[in-house]
């Protein structure tokens, strides 16, 4: 099989850099060369924000959901074909271990193709009101959806096939054109979706272009360009910061899906014990996931014995080769990553919370980027470890006196993305889930992940809603149009 795609997509042409230049993409399991991809140059941004516009402009894409439905449908029988090739490029270049890729990072996320399409025939773009009077003349009004324009995508490495693919597929089936630039340390996940698109659709040249590039600057002149009418952006919440500040000199849409730093809140009307299996996920892709729920609150009277059973839970968690398929745990995506983790491990040492289990490099992986699964307990809510994001396999735990502390100390966070709620009492649980500040959150261990719930954050988590007929919506202007009634 061959892996991979070195070549962007810029106006309808599968290309390489117009420098000639080329970067590498490095298995993070192995730290070996798994090949190489076009880097893309301002000139190749400007042509492809170029060619979206003009495809926007002067071609029926934006007026013809009848011809988005068939195009979609083609790229989901292209995605089908090509899932196979996608899951190597996943666990290749992302480390994501391979069960995974027949769930969320990959294979979910291709199935939900069709709702996309279906919902670019289905939604009602234009809707009568009622009519109304102005100064004795009744008025008739039409409210029309419309699609934005050009749409600047700029995505991370994490679930790279998959968030790809969520921003793509609304903006596509609401009738934008879209410049895509992913993350470097994954190109391929949005490389090989551009050449199924030139090769296995009849999307219109212009329409879709992927501008991989090894410099994270290009995302910051495609949030600034003016050609460009809307910014959807998924990241940590310091370069979102940075995404609408360049937006702001030409007042454009931004979308931001952005860090997480959940709580997962265990009541004191249920055993720890029965749910530290599933209180370990934290570890799941390395950590590398902004919904994961990496804060901890016990209550005191189960505190240790809590700690006790998580100590368990994770040390037995399955890590280590992402090719393997029992493993649920890989490394993190890159040096630089690996480097973060350890650094913050070391900051909540320093700020004294106490280290229960990891805590470094595991000697028995002398190479890939691993992290040890790590625990710390006593950690100080407002400590560095419990409010920034460490996106690593690291979990902070931390004891509350009574429900109303849990829901305090859960929600203070600059963070609202997402959180859990356990407890026997099913209608206790559901009223403290209640008054958590997030955007999504489970309850007794409920799972909401699916393309059409809309999910996004509370205060620093983002703006906006991805999937779903809300995350459908952010990629549509709203037009009225008003004539005279009669009478
Ligand atoms: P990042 O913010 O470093 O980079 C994200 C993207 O932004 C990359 O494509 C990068 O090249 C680009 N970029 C860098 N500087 C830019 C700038 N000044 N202007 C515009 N674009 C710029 O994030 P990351 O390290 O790739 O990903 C991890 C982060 O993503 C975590 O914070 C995680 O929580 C977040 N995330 C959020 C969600 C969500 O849906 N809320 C989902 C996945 C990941």
């Amino acid at each position: 099989m061959n892996l991979g795609e070195p070549r962007n997509l810029i106006d309808g042409k599968l290309v390489n850099s117009s420098s000639g230049a080329v970067f590498e993409n490095i298995n993070p399991a192995t730290e070996e060369l798994i090949g190489v991809c076009a880097d893309a140059t301002r000139d190749d941004l400007d042509q492809a924000i170029a060619g979206a516009r003009r495809a926007f402009d002067t071609t029926d894409w934006s007026l013809d959901a009848a011809f988005r439905k068939k195009c979609l449908l083609q790229f989901y029988e292209a995605l089908k074909e090509a899932t196979d090739e996608l899951r190597e490029v996943l666990i290749a270049e992302a480390g994501a271990p391979r069960l995974l890729t027949h769930g969320v990072q990959l294979v979910t996320y291709i199935e939900a193709m069709p709702y996309w399409a279906n919902l670019a025939v289905d939604f009602d773009y234009e809707t009568q009101m009622t009519d109304i009077e102005f100064m004795g003349q009744p008025q008739r009004r039409l409210m029309r959806r419309e699609a934005v324009g050009v749409v600047g995508a700029i995505t991370p490495w994490n679930f790279p096939v998959y968030l790809n693919l969520c921003k793509l597929a609304p903006a596509l089936a609401a009738g934008n054109s879209v410049v895509l630039k992913p993350a470097p340390d994954t190109p391929w996940s949005a490389t090989v979706l551009g050449r199924l698109i030139a090769e296995k659709t009849d999307i219109p040249a212009g329409v879709v272009n992927v501008v991989a590039s090894s410099d994270h600057q290009l995302g910051a002149i495609l949030s600034e360009d003016p050609r460009v009418d809307l910014v959807t952006f998924t990241g940590s919440t310091a370069t979102g910061r940075r995404v609408m500040q360049s937006a702001s000199s030409t007042l454009k849409k931004v979308f931001l899906e952005l860090g997480g730093k959940s709580a997962s809140i265990v009541l004191d009307d249920i055993e720890v014990e029965k749910i530290a299996p599933m209180l370990a996920t934290v570890c799941t892709h390395a950590g590398q996931g902004c919904a994961l729920q990496t804060r901890l609150l016990l209550a005191r009277s189960q505190y240790e014995k809590g700690i006790e059973q998580m100590k368990v839970a994770f040390e037995n968690f399955p890590y280590g080769d992402p090719n393997d398929p029992s493993k649920l745990q890989g490394p993190q995506v890159s040096k630089l990553q690996q480097e973060r983790v350890l650094a913050y491990i070391e900051k909540g040492k320093a700020e004294g919370a106490r280290l229960i289990t990891g805590g470094g490099v595991p000697s028995h992986l002398p190479k890939g980027y691993y992290v040890e699964p790590t625990i710390f307990a006593d950690v100080d809510p407002d400590s560095t470890i419990a409010q920034e994001e460490i996106f690593g396999p690291v979990l902070c735990i931390i004891p509350y006196d009574d429900d109303d502390d849990a829901i305090r100390i859960a929600n203070n966070s600059l963070y609202g993305l997402s959180g859990a709620v356990s407890g026997r009492d099913e209608a206790r649980a559901l009223s403290v889930a209640r008054r958590i500040r997030t955007g999504t959150i489970g309850v007794n261990g409920g799972q909401w992940f699916s393309v059409d719930t809309p999910f996004g954050g509370y205060k620093q988590s983002g703006l906006g809603r991805e999937n779903g007929r809300l995350g459908f919506e952010e990629y549509l202007e709203t037009k009225v149009m008003a004539l005279p009634a009669a009478r």
